[in-house]
């Protein structure tokens, strides 16, 4: 699928939730370390990238640096990439799964960075990211306490099963949250991948993360 015929899914299941739900798309390159590929996504239209490991964004942030991209981190980040990440000048950071890695990042920021917590919304043992029961808490812990993490909402990997009503119910669970964030100042939610961001869309997703279905075309 080529950025076009995304841009085509996202619109319809976009006006199946509603005609003023507008979804950015964040093209994630981990597949690749090609940055040809990227340049030929950039060439299409597309500008807001993401890639969930330090050192494989270090090194395409760095051949692409004449271009203007958008960089999201996606990934588990460890404490000890913190700094080279941050050296990076990120445009946000997805992937906040605790607070006590939101101090460590607030630690060592020299300025606000936009993050977004993730929720563990299907409860799977093996996926980062908080308990649903903690996020608003945490979230609202981390806006009182951090002034360098500068909190625009949350990311969620959807249920990984064959099931829809299991993948849209961990989608349902993450927007009710964001929901209860807005009056905070959340304005992302970011939810969706190639197998599931029209579920995710018509359950609210304003910004989804497409990595295979859609890099494959340009490699
Ligand atoms: C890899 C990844 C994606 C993209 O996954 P695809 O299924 O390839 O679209 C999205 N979000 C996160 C956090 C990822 O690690």
């Amino acid at each position: 699928m080529n950025l076009d015929e995304l841009i085509q899914r996202v619109e319809r299941a976009r006006l199946k939730r509603s005609e003023h739900l507008i979804v950015q798309i964040v093209a994630v390159t981990k597949y690749t370390d090609d940055v040809e590929v990227l340049k030929r996504l950039f060439d299409d239209g597309q500008r807001a990238f993401g890639e969930n490991r330090v050192q494989d964004m270090e090194k395409k942030v760095i051949a692409l640096s004449d271009l203007p991209i958008e960089w999201h981190f996606i990934g588990n980040l460890q404490k000890n990439k913190i700094n080279k990440l941050l050296k990076l000048n990120p445009f946000m950071i997805q992937s906040i799964n605790s607070y006590e890695l939101a101090e460590a990042i607030n630690k060592r920021a020299k300025k606000p960075i936009k993050c977004l917590i993730e929720i563990n919304s299907s409860n799977e043992p093996t996926k980062h990211g908080m308990p649903p029961e903690e996020a608003v808490d945490t979230y609202l812990k981390i806006k009182e306490n951090l002034k360098n993490i500068d909190l625009k909402g949350v990311m969620t990997i959807g249920a990984h099963s064959d099931d829809e009503k299991a993948i849209r119910e961990s989608f349902r669970k993450t927007y009710k949250i964001y929901e209860a964030l807005k009056p905070y100042g959340a304005k992302i939610c970011s939810m969706g991948m190639s197998g599931d961001f029209e579920i995710a869309i018509e359950e609210g997703s304003n910004m989804i993360r497409i990595g295979s279905a859609l890099i494959k075309d340009y490699m």
